[in-house]
């Protein structure tokens, strides 16, 4: 396991892979077809593909597909993460321990629903084991990167929570990529498990409804920007200024804030298409006047909304959380700001949803190991 350091930000050390036979969620009918050819199984690949994904998702019977089919997929790996532990929390989310085949924990959070106008159930899910980009507040930033999941380990995924929580269909389905991991560190998995996910003839996601958020990877933003099937973007500011944003997140070292704003500027945005830029409020550290205004000036002029988070305090961060008083007050120096700079987007703030079950990025698993004095 290794720490982040400013050096392996900025050359972007692929981070490593999984082992094992190739994945049976992350097929795709094409895949699948040159599979059967090479097994003798005359039936349709793509219906094969459509069954695979359905059964997984909807089933718990495993994937019954017929003997022939079978001797096929014998050539894959089958299994899907497993969900070990499930914490509720007061608002109805759920925290979710997986467990990987080779024994590491990630987690997922089922949100039965995240907004009155559109209430559809959202899972968050993690990219990696760990995280090599070490932000001060983020508990998975303090373990360290110990691996990529594959696209099978991230659809697998989907279709566990799906099973364990799941809408009856993918098209009710949101997905945040804001778990453990830095998605555009694994950017390769992430794209291939979206085109699957979002592949109309099996789970049929929309990539509409997909986010992706990065601690702001530029030179993988501008791979992101040119994937085929392409969620949409959110950004994690988290401070305004480079000096506090370099101390809390070694990436603005290699990347800062105005090489971000450019990309952000340039990025291809569809009809509509906003990225979200998401602040965590850090007591004492990024939550005063100046940096409200100072937010305001990196937000202005982009399409952009943007979203207030709370720190969830947990033990290996020594950041603190401001209280309710002054987040509200911060969010309408915030507000008040961006009018003045004609900021056309959305402000949210997050209510404490999830802090009752230390909701954010990592903590559970943290704890989880902390409690077994590892
Ligand atoms: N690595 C990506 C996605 C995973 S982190 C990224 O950084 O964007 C998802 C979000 O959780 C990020 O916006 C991050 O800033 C936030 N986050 C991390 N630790 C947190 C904490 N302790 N409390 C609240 N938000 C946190
Ligand atoms: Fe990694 Fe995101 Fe946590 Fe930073 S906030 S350490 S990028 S998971």
């Amino acid at each position: 396991m290794t720490l982040a350091i400013v050096d392996d930000v900025r050359s972007l050390k692929p981070a490593p892979e999984p082992a094992g036979l190739p994945s049976l969620w992350a097929l795709n009918p094409g895949e699948i077809e040159s599979m059967a050819k090479e097994a003798d199984f005359n039936g349709s690949a793509v219906q094969l593909f459509a069954r695979i994904q359905r059964i997984a998702a909807w089933n718990d019977d495993g994937v019954d597909v017929g003997k022939r089919a079978r001797l096929l997929l014998d050539r894959t790996d089958r299994s899907l993460p497993r969900v070990v532990e499930e914490v509720p929390s007061d608002d109805g989310a759920t925290r979710m321990v997986l467990l990987t085949a080779d024994g590491h924990k990630i987690e997922g959070v089922h949100m039965p629903r995240t907004h009155v106008k559109t209430p559809r159930t959202t899972f968050c899910i993690s990219s990696q084991v760990g995280c090599a980009m070490g932000c001060t507040f983020c508990a998975t930033g303090t373990m360290g990167i110990v691996r990529n999941l594959s696209a099978g380990e991230i659809v697998g995924q989907v279709l566990a929570l799906m099973r364990a929580k799941g809408p009856s269909t993918g098209h009710e389905l949101n997905l945040v990529f804001m778990g453990m991991g830095e998605p555009l560190h694994n950017l390769e998995h992430v794209a291939r498990a979206v085109e699957i996910l979002c592949d109309e003839r099996g789970i049929g996601l929309s990539e509409k409804r997909i986010t992706v958020s990065t601690s702001g990877l530029v030179p993988q933003i501008e791979r992101f920007a040119q994937l085929a099937v392409r969620p949409l973007l959110a950004v994690s500011i988290n401070a305004a200024d480079d000096a506090t944003r370099s101390r809390i997140m070694p990436v603005n070292r290699a990347w800062n804030l105005g090489v971000l704003k450019k990309t952000l500027e340039h990025y291809p945005y569809r009809r509509g298409e906003k990225v979200l830029l998401a602040y965590v409020l850090l007591h004492g550290e990024n939550d005063g006047d100046d940096d409200a205004r100072r937010l305001a000036d990196f937000a202005a002029g982009l399409p952009a909304n943007l979203n207030l988070i709370p720190l969830n305090e947990h033990g290996r961060t020594s950041h603190k959380a401001p209280d309710d008083a002054w987040i509200a007050s911060f969010s309408k120096r915030l507000y008040d700001e961006l009018v003045l700079r004609e900021f056309r987007g959305v402000l949210t703030t997050r209510n404490n949803r999830g802090r009752d079950v230390q909701g954010a990025c990592g903590q559970l698993v943290q704890g989880e190991a902390q409690k077994r004095g590892r």
